[in-house]
């Protein structure tokens, strides 16, 4: 049996994202982020409006602290597709990848879905527009950490950072060949211990036996055998 691949994806470009940089750098490890390029402004402003605690998405120049990570399309404007027609599914996707390939100066090739909603639309969308995957909000069922879904636009996250047995997902995704994603937002991280949490569990993983961090482009590739 091999290494067991491990990635992570925090959803939204927050302002907490930057300490989780600076965490990560600090010890030598990866992450991905996906971004909403177009909801980004001159200044901080509120991710969600509605409650300061969904936290601060940073200012479009504050994105490329972001750069040496893998970044993810999350759509123009985090639409939820739910209801989308065929113009709009395509165009957040598209102009969501253009401008992230612009600010990054790099291929974007990874999608993630706003709010975990898509349509019939997407798929055809998501291939005319060059993405190798997209990652869902569905959590596998938890006692079987087998990739479950063959289509390469339906990625489903393993767990999220939290779950308490994220370690013991290692072993068993060793058993069957399997990785491990996992997903969050920063503002989910809310006190010291919570910080503790995560960075403990990188430590963890970097010092692992058989699991390597790595990018969600690498889990992709490997689960759908895509040489892109
Ligand atoms: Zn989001």
């Amino acid at each position: 049996m091999g290494q067991v691949l491990v990635a992570s994806m925090w959803d939204d470009g927050l302002t907490a994202n930057i300490k989780l940089v600076e965490e990560l750098d600090r010890i030598g490890v990866i992450t991905s982020f996906a971004i909403s390029p177009g909801l980004h402004k001159n200044h901080r402003t509120l991710n969600d409006y509605r409650d300061p605690k969904y936290g601060e998405l940073v200012s479009i120049q504050e994105l490329n602290v972001f750069g040496h990570h893998e970044i993810i399309n999350h759509s123009a404007t985090h639409i939820d597709f739910t209801n989308a027609d065929s113009d709009m599914t395509i165009n957040e996707i598209r102009i969501g990848k253009s401008m992230l390939e612009d600010l990054f100066q790099k291929e974007i090739v990874g999608f993630c879905y706003p709010y975990g909603c898509h349509n019939q639309h997407c798929h055809e969308a998501l291939k005319q527009t060059n993405h190798l995957f997209a990652r869902t909000t569905k959590g596998w069922p938890l006692s079987i950490p087998r990739h479950h879904c063959l289509n390469k636009y339906q990625l489903h996250p393993t767990c999220k950072w939290n779950h308490p047995n994220l370690l013991k997902l290692i072993d068993a995704a060793h058993m069957i060949c399997g990785h491990v994603l996992f997903w969050g937002h920063t503002y989910e991280l809310v006190s010291e211990c919570d910080w503790k949490q995560i960075i403990d569990l990188y430590l963890s993983v970097k010092n692992h036996p058989y699991a390597r961090l790595t990018s969600v482009k690498d889990i992709a590739r490997k689960q759908y055998k895509l040489y892109a």
